[in-house]
């Protein structure tokens, strides 16, 4: 189980989109258990799992409370991940570093991009936060997490944080900032369509020109992740195909109150995706009528999924193996939700018996991820976001269908010549196999 693990609310950065602000955060601002009390619930995941915990330190920045965090390291048997933006790396000893099994730092690009969001000088001081730590020891998984949105060149910042002159982050990850918890930016779409959407493109072929040139698969964590799925899509002789989307090009999003427990949702998704596969069949049937071809019935064209594809548990994990522990000893789902209702599942950590029992398939999951024709591949993006609708009717078409939907597609376009790359061994296949939700991260910018 992974559990994120509130080590303070403060943070000494004030980053614009940030709506991380202790005052309004419904914990208090470092945690009221005792680091025995949290072994003493892991104990208890463990007995039954018989799995390490993961746990991910995090805030606010989760350094402020070096204590705790010391704390922790020193007398918790788990795998630990770090969410930091870096600016007090410098402040973990050598063995302390060694022991996390990824250091997520949060940067967005080059200094420019940093400082605009972030505050001026933010980006001189997390370099030199990155360097003290690598100075000390080593970092194994030392990952770049940033920020995408207007004012953003996404191919730029890739290139700035995957090449970077003193750094070597070993994988670049990045969220969309829709406007997390506020209505959508009426400049958000026109910045898509003119930069974004094209600036993946553009990512996408460098990513494959260096694999055919290098023989190096670098490391853009969603792009991983999602080729990975396709390649176990591929090897269970399922289609990968475009994912189009025909519906209209506006999308009002309803309010609902509905709510389906994963359990319930299972056989609707079971449905959907036998009648689809019942069209596709005829589809084939009819062209294979049609074709003169005798080699026809085993193109690709004809090829059906062999079974229904269940809904695959969000990526980022939460509600499934993935909970967030406050500062008040409070369990939720998602750590942006601490304090809204649809996402807490304890009062008081001390309390359960069986986390197990307690936590998993417990959230209430809600369209349009729970209805969508992609979320087999796709995994849903973000249940927080589906619950709390900050983004207006536009979430659906502009996120979904503009950036997923080109996300999804530009690697599909270049499926075919990563296939032939790992079959001409050109490249290997255990770069695809990185374990991004393990280290806590979403996949899906
Ligand atoms: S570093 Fe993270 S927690 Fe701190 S202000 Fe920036 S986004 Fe918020
Ligand atoms: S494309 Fe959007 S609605 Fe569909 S699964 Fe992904 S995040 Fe959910
Ligand atoms: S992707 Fe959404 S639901 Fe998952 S951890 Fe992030 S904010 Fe929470």
């Amino acid at each position: 189980m992974i559990y994120f693990i509130f080590t303070t609310t403060g943070c000494n950065l004030h980053c614009t989109y940030c709506g991380n602000d202790p005052e309004e955060m419904c914990m208090p601002l470092k945690p009221t258990y005792t680091v025995e009390e949290l072994q003493a619930f892991l104990e208890k995941d463990v007995k039954v799992s018989k799995e390490k915990p993961t746990l991910v330190l995090y805030g606010g920045e989760p350094l402020i409370n070096l204590p705790f965090v010391a704390q922790l390291l020193e007398q918790v048997d788990a795998n630990f991940v770090l969410q930091t933006n870096a600016t007090l790396l410098d402040r973990l000893s050598r063995a302390q570093l060694e022991q996390f099994a990824s250091i997520l730092v949060s940067i967005d690009g080059d200094k420019e991009t940093v400082d605009r969001n972030r505050g001026a000088g933010t980006y001189d001081k997390c370099i030199a936060g990155c360097k003290a730590a690598l100075e000390k020891g080593r970092i194994r998984n030392l990952v770049a997490r940033g920020c995408a949105m207007e004012g953003n060149d996404i191919f730029a910042s890739a290139m700035h944080l995957l090449h970077h002159p003193t750094i070597p982050f070993t994988h670049f990850y990045w969220q969309l900032n829709v406007g997390f918890d506020a209505p959508m930016r009426d400049t958000f779409e026109t910045w898509v369509r003119e930069s974004y959407n094209p600036g993946i493109t553009k990512l996408v072929n460098e990513w494959i020109r260096v694999m055919e040139t290098e023989g190096k698969v670098m490391g853009i964590v969603p792009f991983l992740s999602l080729t990975e799925s396709m390649l176990e899509m591929d090897e269970k002789g399922e289609v990968i195909e475009p994912r189009i989307w025909t519906g209209p090009e506006e999308i009002e999003e309803e309010e609902t109150e509905d709510e389906f427990d994963i359990e319930d949702l299972l056989p609707a998704v079971k449905k959907a995706k036998e009648e689809m596969k019942k069209e596709k069949l005829a589809a084939a049937a009819a062209r294979a009528s049609s074709s003169a071809t005798p080699s026809s019935s085993s193109s690709p064209e004809t090829m059906v999924r062999p079974d229904p594809r269940p809904l695959r548990p969000l990526r980022c994990g939460i509600g499934y193996n993935a909970f967030s522990i406050a500062t008040d000893g409070k369990i939720a789902g998602c750590p942006c939700g601490v304090g809204e209702k649809w996402n807490m599942l304890s009062d008081d950590f001390k309390e359960v018996a069986d986390p197990r029992a307690s936590l998993c398939g417990k959230l209430k999951f809600t369209p349009p991820c729970t209805e969508c024709d992609i979320a087999d591949l796709c995994g849903g993006r973000c249940t927080y976001c589906n619950h709390t609708k900050y983004w207006g009717g536009n979430y659906h078409r502009v996120v979904c269908n503009l950036t997923i939907r080109h996300l999804i597609n530009e690697l599909i376009r270049v499926f075919p010549v990563v296939k032939g790359l790992l079959k001409s061994g050109k490249i290997e296949r255990e770069p695809f196999t990185y374990p991004a939700e393990q280290y806590s991260l979403e996949v899906i910018p």
